[in-house]
């Protein structure tokens, strides 16, 4: 299937230390792309740990750190990937933070922190992968929000994550509009619950039955199943769709 492949591609991960992130980034080097990894110097172990499955694929990888929230270090990971790895083609804006606080008690600084992250992370992010990818009108940039950019789920508090991700459904499409004519394609996937650290988090550990009893499949993703969505949007399978959420939730959204 020639059309899902990633050969000669140039990818940019962030959170590629971790969960989704990591499993798409050693996903896109199976397709056969190289691909950079960006996540927090603290996340460095899982980076080296992401570059080492993808160099055992026989493919190039490169280990950047820094923060999402902060322009300059974006800028300065997507020189850093045009320099040593080659001209950047696909993105994944995977990193994100998740927690639990009931609105009314929510402090200022905690709301304010995942806005930062999980969406301005996510527009600084594309913002520096377009300005280099505009020019030669060439290049797929995945946004990965949530079902809760859609739904609210049930039990959880967590306004302050549900709005963040809305935001990001929202900003994909905004910037798939802004680009469409010079050759760049913006999409996002909005997973359900998915079996990563993040849903180890001590606030959902009691949940987790839960939520495999509301999800229509019957069980949470397992990494491994947001590797074709991305893969997809990635590569020339998806030649046709820009400003897509592709909600990957085992049909929770549906009941
Ligand atoms: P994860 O395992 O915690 O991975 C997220 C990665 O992002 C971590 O390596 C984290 O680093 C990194 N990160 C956090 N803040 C960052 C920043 N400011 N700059 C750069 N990197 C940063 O979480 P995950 O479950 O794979 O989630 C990945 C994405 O999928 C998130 O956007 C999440 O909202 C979304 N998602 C997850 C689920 C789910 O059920 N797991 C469902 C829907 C959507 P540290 O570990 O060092 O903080």
């Amino acid at each position: 299937m020639q059309l899902f492949r990633l050969d000669d591609q140039i990818a940019f991960v962030t959170g590629a230390g971790s969960g989704i992130g990591q499993r798409i980034a050693i996903g896109l080097a199976e397709a056969g792309a190289d691909v950079a990894l960006f996540d927090l110097a603290a996340s460095e172990a899982g980076l080296a740990d992401t570059a080492g499955r993808i160099r055992a694929l026989g493919r190039r990888a490169l280990t950047l750190t820094g923060d999402v929230t902060q322009a300059a270090d974006l800028a300065k990971a997507v020189d850093a990937v045009e320099a040593q790895l080659g001209e950047l083609t696909v993105a994944v804006n995977c990193a994100g933070i998740a927690n639990a606080t009931a609105a009314e008690d929510l402090p200022e600084a905690q709301w304010q922190r995942t806005i930062d992250v999980n969406l301005t992370g996510v527009f600084l992010s594309a913002q520096a992968e377009a300005r280099v990818m505009l020019p030669r009108q060439r290049g797929s940039i995945v946004n990965i929000a949530s079902m809760s950019g859609s739904i609210v789920n049930r039990g959880l508090l967590q306004a302050h994550y549900n709005t963040s991700k809305a935001g990001v459904i929202h900003l994909t499409k905004s910037l798939a509009m802004e680009w469409a004519d010079r050759g760049l394609r913006v999409n996002a996937i909005s997973p359900g619950y998915t079996l990563t650290p993040m849903n180890l988090r001590p606030e959902v550990a009691e949940q987790r039955k839960i939520f495999e009893r509301d999800t229509p499949l019957g069980r949470m993703a397992t990494v491994d199943e947001l590797v074709g969505p991305a893969v997809f949007l990635a590569s020339a399978a998806s030649s046709f769709c820009t400003g897509v959420d592709l909600i990957v939730d085992g049909g929770f959204v549906c009941w």
